[in-house]
C-alpha cells in the first residue's frame, strides 16, 4: 500500500472583498525594497480598472498581462521565468491572478526561478529539484481545483502534462467570490463543469477512500445546489461554487479523476480543446462510464441553456485519431481509477476511437 503525503496551500483568507487585504498580506515575504513582487495577470483584465487599481503596488513591483488564449505552454513559462531572472537580482514572489490558466502559469513560473534547464524537464511526478519563491494565487475562475492541487499543468513540446511536486502547492491563496463574479456565463459553467467530473470520477473511481470521499460529497453537494437546484445565480453562488472547487481539488488530491479527463487530455492535445469544455464535450458522451453524473449534467446542461459543442471530431484523419489515443492511454493512472486494475479489458484503442467519433 502506498500512501499519500502530499503538502497543502499553507494559508488561505476567503470572503467577498478579502482581494483587498493582498498587499498587507504579501508585504512581510518582501525579501528587499528592490526585490519586487510580480503579478501574472490574465490580459482578459487588462482595460478593468476595477481589479487592477486594486492590486497592490509598492516599489519595483510588478504587472505582467500573459494571455490565455492558449493554456499554458512550457516555452511561455520558460520565456518569462528568464526575462524576470534577467531583470532582477531577486524577485520577492509571484502572485497569479486568473482561471486555472494563469494559476498554473504562475506556479510553473514560480518553479523556473530556482530550477535549471527548461519546464518541459519537469514535466512528470517529483522531477522539480528546488523550492520555488513565495507564490501566491488569486482565482478569477472557479472550477479547476488549480488553487489547492500539488501540479502545473502545462503543455510541452512532446506531451500535455503537469510539473507535480512538493513544491508547487501555493503559499497562500486569496479565494474572493467576488472575482468570479463577472466570469461570463458560458465559461462560468464549464470551469463549474471541471469541478462537478472532479467529483464524479473521483466519486465513482476505484482509488476512493473516506479522505476523498468527505472532500467529493461535500463539492458534489454544492454543484448541485448552484447549478441544478436555485433558480437564480446570485452571490451566494459564487461563494458556493468557489469552495466546491477548493473541495474538488481535495477530493482528487487523494484520488485520481477518470474517464472524461484521459479522454479530454487527447483532444487538447491534438485540437488546442480548452480543459472545461473539453471535458463537458467528452462527459456528454459517457452515459456508459457515469450514468448517474451524465443524467445529471445533461440536466445542468439543459437548465442553464448551454451549448455543448458537437462533432470537433469530424473530418480528422486516422493518424489524428492515433494521436489522440496515444494521448489518453498514457494516462494510467486515470483509468486504472475509473475501471480497476483490468481497465485494458474494456478501453481498446478501437474502444478509443469509436468514443472519438461520437464527440
Ligand atoms: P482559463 O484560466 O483557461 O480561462 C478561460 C477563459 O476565461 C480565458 O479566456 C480567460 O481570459 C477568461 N477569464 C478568466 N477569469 C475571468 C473573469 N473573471 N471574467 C472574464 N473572463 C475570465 O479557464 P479555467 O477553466 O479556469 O482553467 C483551465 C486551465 O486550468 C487549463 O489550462 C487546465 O489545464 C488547468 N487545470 C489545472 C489544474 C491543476 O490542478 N493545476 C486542474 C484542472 C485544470
Ligand atoms: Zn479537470
Amino acid at each position: 500500500m502506498e500512501f499519500k503525503n502530499f503538502p497543502m496551500v499553507s494559508k488561505v483568507v476567503f470572503g467577498r472583498g478579502c482581494f483587498s487585504a493582498t498587499g498587507d498580506i504579501i508585504e512581510p515575504q518582501r525579501i528587499n525594497p528592490e526585490a519586487p513582487f510580480v503579478f501574472l495577470v490574465d490580459d482578459v483584465f487588462e482595460n478593468r480598472d476595477s481589479l487592477i487599481s486594486r492590486i497592490p503596488l509598492k516599489g519595483n513591483d510588478k504587472i505582467m498581462f500573459v494571455s490565455t488564449e492558449h493554456e499554458p505552454k512550457t516555452q511561455v513559462v520558460d520565456q518569462i521565468s528568464s526575462d524576470l531572472k534577467n531583470d532582477y537580482e531577486a524577485v520577492s514572489g509571484i502572485i497569479g491572478i486568473g482561471g486555472g490558466s494563469m494559476l498554473d502559469m504562475a506556479k510553473a513560473v514560480d518553479l523556473m526561478l530556482t530550477n535549471p534547464g527548461s519546464s518541459a524537464d519537469y514535466q512528470g511526478w517529483d522531477l522539480v529539484k528546488n523550492p520555488g519563491i513565495y507564490h501566491v494565487g488569486i482565482p478569477t475562475l472557479a472550477g479547476t481545483g488549480a488553487e489547492v492541487s500539488r501540479t502545473t499543468v502545462l503543455s510541452g513540446p512532446e506531451r500535455k502534462l503537469g510539473m507535480n511536486s512538493d513544491y508547487t502547492p501555493f503559499h497562500q491563496i486569496v479565494l474572493d467570490p467576488e472575482l468570479i463574479k463577472n466570469a461570463p456565463k458560458n465559461q462560468r459553467f464549464y470551469t463549474g463543469m471541471d469541478c462537478y467530473i472532479h467529483c464524479v470520477e473521483s466519486l465513482t473511481g476505484t482509488y476512493l477512500n473516506a479522505f476523498s470521499k468527505s472532500y467529493g460529497d461535500k463539492a458534489m453537494e454544492l454543484c448541485e445546489e448552484v447549478f441544478l437546484e436555485k433558480d437564480v445565480w446570485d452571490d451566494d453562488s459564487d461563494d458556493k461554487l468557489m469552495m466546491a472547487s477548493y473541495h474538488g481539488g481535495m477530493s482528487i488530491a487523494y484520488s485520481q479523476v477518470g474517464v472524461a479527463h484521459a479522454v479530454s487530455y487527447g483532444l487538447s492535445f491534438l485540437l488546442g480543446t480548452k480543459h472545461g469544455i473539453g471535458n463537458c464535450i467528452v462527459f456528454d458522451q459517457l452515459e456508459e462510464f457515469y450514468p448517474e453524473g451524465v443524467r445529471k449534467f445533461k440536466a445542468m446542461v439543459d437548465k442553464h441553456e448551454i451549448d455543448i459543442p458537437k462533432n470537433i471530431c469530424a473530418g480528422l484523419s486516422d493518424d489524428d485519431f492515433e494521436k489522440m489515443i496515444d494521448v489518453a492511454l498514457f494516462l494510467e493512472p486515470l483509468w486504472e481509477n475509473a475501471l480497476g486494475k483490468n481497465w485494458r479489458d474494456t478501453i481498446t484503442r478501437k474502444k478509443l476511437r469509436d468514443m472519438y467519433e461520437t464527440m
